[in-house]
């Protein structure tokens, strides 16, 4: 994304050095994967060349979701997820002169990213959300709202509650408009980007005698059924849900944490895999998104909320705490940063939300100079609540935690 907007070059996403990979020992083979032969523990490449392997850890991430909508293969039509992707966008979306409208089918994480990086370049864009509000699957409706707005608020033509019939092509076979199936209204565009989620990238191993659901499915050791063979990151699938987790998480922590399990197993450490409490951050236009704990679109029966939103309508927190017992079940905040150290301690040591609330001051992490809210939030709190909670005073020393 920061690519595209310019705010990085490509080498800045690479995780080391070029020279790392020799100096430690490791050799990097540029090659595709088409098929793994587990008997013979054998990989076969694309370019007609193999490898022998002793043990194999599957980590092929994710593909665009496509779901068989006529001209989804045309030309100036894709996802975004690979390098091959973005540098695509250069060449059907480099200016608003070649792309005078994208359109984007798919309101998640990557559609809005996709919408700030077409806008970043003054490109016009279309986004078609089948949902009614833009991620409500995810968002409790009152954020969910908030992002609706930030959207508009950048010029993006957010149309809701909208599925894509088709994408039509030129005489040369590139796309030139999209029709939507509620309305069949037909929008010209020079690019259609395909942001329905992704799904774990495992096509290659189908051939193979490795089990795979969705994904390629491991035990809490990531291992999968055949002996030596191990699958992390986006392409894994638990067998059994951890906690209240999804059996598939598409999100880059995980994934090194992953990484960081079965690099002990494979070094006769067996380790399971232990992910701890669930956060996640990103980034909608302007507002900043973190996560901590659990905060459902919707309450759970023995779930409570306190939601509070600026007045200018761009910063909000919203607290899912249990109703009988009062412990602190999770946190959503917009526009203000809050400290995973801090939230991840809670959650460990099952506090209730009034301790939370008399301690945002520990929590918050927003940068020098940002104005702070703690006292208006901890106001609504007790006029709310009928309580009488008084705001510490920061006192947070940072700790350090392993992560696994
Ligand atoms: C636009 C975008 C924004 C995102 N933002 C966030 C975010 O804010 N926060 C977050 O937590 N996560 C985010 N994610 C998700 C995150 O990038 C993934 O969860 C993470 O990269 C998964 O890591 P992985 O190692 O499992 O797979 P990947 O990083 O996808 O790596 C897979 C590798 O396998 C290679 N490969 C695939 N098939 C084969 C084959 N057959 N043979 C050989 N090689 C193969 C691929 O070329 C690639 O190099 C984002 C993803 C995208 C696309």
């Amino acid at each position: 994304m920061y690519v595209y907007m310019g705010h990085m070059k490509f080498e800045h996403t690479q995780p080391y050095e070029n020279w790392f990979w020799k100096k430690n020992r490791i050799d990097l083979k540029f090659g595709f994967v088409q098929s793994v032969d587990t008997n013979n523990k054998t990989l076969h490449f694309s370019e007609d060349d193999s490898l022998q392997y002793d043990k194999l850890i599957i980590a092929t991430g994710s593909k665009s979701n496509k779901f068989g909508w006529p001209g989804q293969d045309l030309e100036g039509v894709q996802g975004l997820y690979h390098k091959q992707d973005l540098d695509n966008l250069e060449v059907y979306a480099p200016n608003n002169k070649v792309c005078k409208r994208a359109v984007i089918v798919g309101g998640g994480l990557i559609g809005i990213e996709l919408a700030e990086m077409f806008h970043s370049r003054k490109i016009p864009v279309t986004f078609l959300v089948r949902e009614n509000s833009f991620w409500d699957a995810v968002l409790p409706k009152e954020e969910s709202a908030m992002i609706n707005k930030e959207i508009l608020n950048n010029h993006i033509d957010l149309r809701l509650g909208v599925n894509l019939k088709e994408i039509i092509a030129d005489d040369n076979g590139k796309a030139k408009s999209v029709v939507i199936a509620e309305t069949g209204e037909e929008i010209a565009c020079d690019f259609v980007g395909l942001t329905a989620g992704v799904s774990p990238n495992v096509d290659f191993i189908k051939s193979s005698n490795i089990e795979i659901n969705r994904g390629v499915l491991v035990n809490r050791y990531l291992e999968t059924n055949i002996k030596d063979v191990y699958a992390i990151g986006d392409c894994a699938e638990q067998r059994e849900a951890i906690g209240q987790r999804r059996p598939i998480e598409a999100v880059w922590y995980t994934g090194r944490m992953m990484g960081e399990t079965v690099a002990q197993t494979i070094c006769d450490n067996r380790r399971s895999y232990n992910p701890g409490h669930w956060f996640n951050s990103a980034k909608f236009f302007d507002i900043e998104y973190q996560t901590y704990g659990w905060v459902w679109a919707q309450p759970k029966e023995n779930e409570a909320r306190f939601y509070w939103e600026h007045e200018d309508g761009n910063k909000c927190i919203h607290l899912n705490y249990d109703k009988n017992t009062r412990e602190f079940l999770g946190i959503n905040n917009f526009g203000i940063r809050m400290r995973h150290e801090f939230f991840d301690k809670i959650l460990t040591e099952k506090r209730s939300v009034d301790h939370v609330i008399e301690h945002l001051a520990d929590a918050n992490f927003d940068p020098e100079f940002y104005k702070l809210h703690e006292k208006d939030i901890v106001a609504k709190f007790n006029q709310e609540n009928n309580t009488k909670i008084q705001l510490k005073k920061k006192s947070w020393k940072r700790i350090f935690s392993p992560q696994i």
